[in-house]
């Protein structure tokens, strides 16, 4: 009997955020199979407290117009200017949406605007939507699709995604609600068959086929360990309708299936001269269509869950020699705040930029590889100098770019010397 008694007292959630028992500090019943939690109590009654206040129309309020939007982005990325009007459009017009007083007459409904981010590695694509989250101060989490499996395999359950969210969220359900979501490799879960660049198994296409429910809002179910659900295991709810999907991949070879299309009509794409000519991989782009990502590997129902597609532009040498110096925390700026620490007065020559910039782009890395080159350059002094007293200039140059080697340090007494 009581161990009948404990069960049920398990399975007991509040109605309103869906905690379970133990992650509630009380957990009052009404009739039937209501209930409702101290946090929920609390906020019932501050929206009470404050008269009429129609909480949507105070958040919406808040969301900041595009053009800020797009302002804020500028100060972190560099370049990939459609991308950042796209983006603030998109995230403008979901809160805009979501900010809409719940149950309003509106013949109109605005549908949901999951975004999918298209380019290559190191481009900013995860950069973008978390400098997104932080702008609009909402819980924010990034997940890898390539972990995620369908139902009966080995790997994790695709609700996982939402426990990350809740995390995030300080486990403040109605907050994690209205958060963000970023799926990297999303390319990675195609279906088999029709992607020649595929290499895990069977399951994609079952992954998507999970991810279509979550994403285009439903309530679901999160097991609050993670892993796998169980049987008689308890259940954290999370209604993801408000939640902003946006899905990243580097869709290598993507560009061959627009240009196998778009050159079955090849008169669109006659010179003025009348020759036709081969498209560079930033016009295909610009001619994607939701069939290529069918041919991909991706079903037709997750590419509709996701309406709009924004392609990001591969980072040339003047971005990335910007990238190094520009963004409010540019990695020469992060190493320069760091050795300060440790008395010491970091300088990079322009050509030394220069010569990062060039690696990285010989690396085929994007702006990924930025922090690696630096850092190999710079490890032996960062082991060696805090140790050192005093003021210390150190200088990086060309030379100890290209050569990987340790730039020159000028200790205190060494510019009194020669000074
Ligand atoms: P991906 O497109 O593979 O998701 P990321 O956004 O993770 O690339 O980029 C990796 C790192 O490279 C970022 O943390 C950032 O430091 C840098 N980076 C990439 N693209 C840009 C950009 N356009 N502007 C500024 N920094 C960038």
């Amino acid at each position: 009997m009581a161990r009948l008694r404990n069960t049920k007292e398990a399975e007991r959630v509040c109605s309103f955020c869906g905690k379970s028992q133990d992650m509630t500090r009380r957990l009052i019943a009404g009739p039937g199979d209501l209930f409702i939690c101290d946090e929920c109590v609390e906020m019932c009654s501050k929206i009470l407290s404050d008269g009429d206040v129609d909480l949507s129309l105070a958040f919406s309020a808040e969301v900041p117009r595009p053009t800020e939007i797009k302002a804020y982005l500028d100060q972190y990325i560099i370049g990939q200017d459609y991308a950042k009007k796209a983006l603030s459009v998109a995230v403008y017009n979901h809160y805009k949406r979501i900010s809409q007083p719940a149950g309003a007459q509106n013949d109109v409904e605005i549908e949901k605007s999951n975004v999918l981010l298209i380019g290559p590695t190191g481009t900013g694509k995860t950069l973008l939507a978390k400098t997104l989250a932080k702008k609009l101060k909402v819980p924010f989490a990034i997940v890898d699709a390539t972990t995620l499996t369908e139902a009966g395999y080995v790997g994790e359950d695709v609700e996982n995604i939402l426990l990350k969210l809740i995390q995030n969220a300080g486990g403040n359900i109605a907050n994690a609600e209205r958060g963000i979501v970023y799926i990297d490799e999303i390319d990675k879960i195609g279906r088999k068959g029709e992607n020649v660049s595929i290499t895990r198994d069977v399951s994609g296409e079952g992954v998507q086929q999970a991810l279509l429910k979550i994403i285009e809002g439903s309530i679901a179910s999160v097991p609050p360990q993670g892993g796998r659900k169980h049987p008689n295991q308890e259940l954290i709810r999370i209604d993801t309708t408000n939640i902003l999907f946006i899905c990243g991949g580097a869709f290598v070879g993507l560009d061959k299936f627009i240009e196998r299309r778009v050159v079955q009509r090849p008169l669109g794409f006659e010179s003025d001269t009348g020759e036709t000519r081969t498209l560079s991989s930033k016009e295909l782009f610009d001619h994607l269509h939701p069939d290529d990502l069918i041919h991909y590997g991706m079903i037709p129902e997750f590419i509709g869950r996701l309406p709009i597609t924004v392609c990001l532009e591969e980072l040339q040498l003047e971005d990335l020699k910007r990238i190094i110096t520009e963004p409010r925390n540019a990695i020469v700026k992060q190493y320069q705040a760091s050795m300060a620490f440790d008395d010491v007065e970091l300088q990079f020559t322009g050509e030394a930029i220069d010569a990062i910039a060039g690696t990285a782009i010989k690396q085929k890395t994007g702006a990924r590889g930025l922090r690696a080159i630096m850092e190999r350059m710079m490890t032996n002094i960062m082991f060696e100098l805090p140790s050192v007293r005093g003021q210390k200039r150190v200088v990086v140059t060309k030379d100890s770019v290209e050569k990987m080697k340790s730039p020159e340090v000028y200790t205190e007494e060494q510019e009194l010397k020669s000074a």
